[in-house]
């Protein structure tokens, strides 16, 4: 039976929360890549420019501030700069009007296939209907291409120094299905006290009921993700937060075990460190598309 988040009991001075896609595994690569940006250019009918639609989604999902970002508000944040990039509008391509999309993406309905197939059915629209098809052939790609992805180098010896000291929880968007498939198939999945993901709520709720407010003391709690998200999530819990650079996930390993782990467990994480790790993260993920300055 899967553990609910009531199930995490703290039992050690420290907590730790850790993000698990672009985090402990490299999968953001492979799955935008290989298969969201295919189907992407397919289903949007971007084949004129598939050199620039191909820029954009890695841009929006892989390589900027909306890295890690729910599905649907990024692929319509990715249409909207193909269009607005003249190169590309060159090439003849045809982005339709996004605002079924958008009243989606603002409506109540969850960000998932389910939702968008609830809503689809109380407001019909072939905006929608091609969000659909491009979402399923997006999961099928995933099915189809990612699988023998494993953890980056150093997750397993971290994990080991974490867990001597801290409570640990995965603390995802990724469906738990999908999550506790990864983590055993590559034997870490007892290192976690619990696997939360995206059916036991956000990542921000997630910590809140792990943490509580005073589950642990001030700079106890410490989460580490590779996605802007993650660290609004940790800090809307008070956590600590260390981040797993994009595009420099060993170096960031290395670090965290040989010197940022030490110091959290130390309690001088906090503060200047802590800012200059945040600072060299951010500036990796840039707002606006460097076409367009
Ligand atoms: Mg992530």
């Amino acid at each position: 039976m899967k553990k609910t988040l009531k199930d995490f009991q703290p039992h050690r001075e420290f907590f730790v929360g850790l993000d698990s896609d672009g985090c402990v595994f490299d999968s953001m690569e492979i799955k935008h890549k290989e298969c969201f940006t295919p189907m992407f250019i397919k289903h949007w009918r971007l084949q004129a420019a598939s050199k620039y639609a191909r820029r954009v989604w890695e841009f929006a999902n892989l390589y900027s501030k909306t890295r890690g970002m729910n599905r649907f508000p990024v692929c319509a944040r990715s249409l909207r700069l193909l269009n607005a990039w003249p190169e590309a509008a060159a090439r003849g391509i045809q982005v339709p009007g996004l605002a079924p999309l958008q009243a989606f993406i603002d409506s109540e309905y969850p960000p998932s296939n389910d939702g968008l197939e609830a809503y689809r059915k109380a407001r019909p629209d072939p905006l929608l209907e091609l969000t659909m098809e491009w979402s399923l052939a997006v999961n099928a790609s995933i099915k189809d291409i990612v699988f023998g992805v494993p953890p980056f180098p150093k997750v397993r010896e971290t994990l080991d120094a974490i867990v001597a000291n801290a409570d640990l929880a995965v603390v995802s968007g990724t469906p738990g299905e999908a999550l506790h498939r990864e983590w055993e198939e590559n034997q870490i999945a007892h290192y976690p006290q619990l696997i939360a993901g995206q059916e036991l709520g956000k990542k921000t709720a997630h910590l809140e009921a792990m943490v509580g407010v005073d589950r642990y003391r001030r700079d106890k709690k410490l989460m580490i993700g590779d996605a802007p998200g993650d660290r609004k999530a940790a800090e809307a819990a008070g956590c600590l937060f260390y981040p797993v650079s994009p595009g420099h996930e060993e170096e960031s390993w290395d670090r965290l075990c040989s010197e940022a782990l030490g110091r959290f467990f130390e309690g001088s994480y906090g503060g200047e460190y802590q800012a200059a790790r945040i600072a060299d993260f951010e500036a990796l993920l840039p707002e606006l598309p460097p076409w367009a300055s």
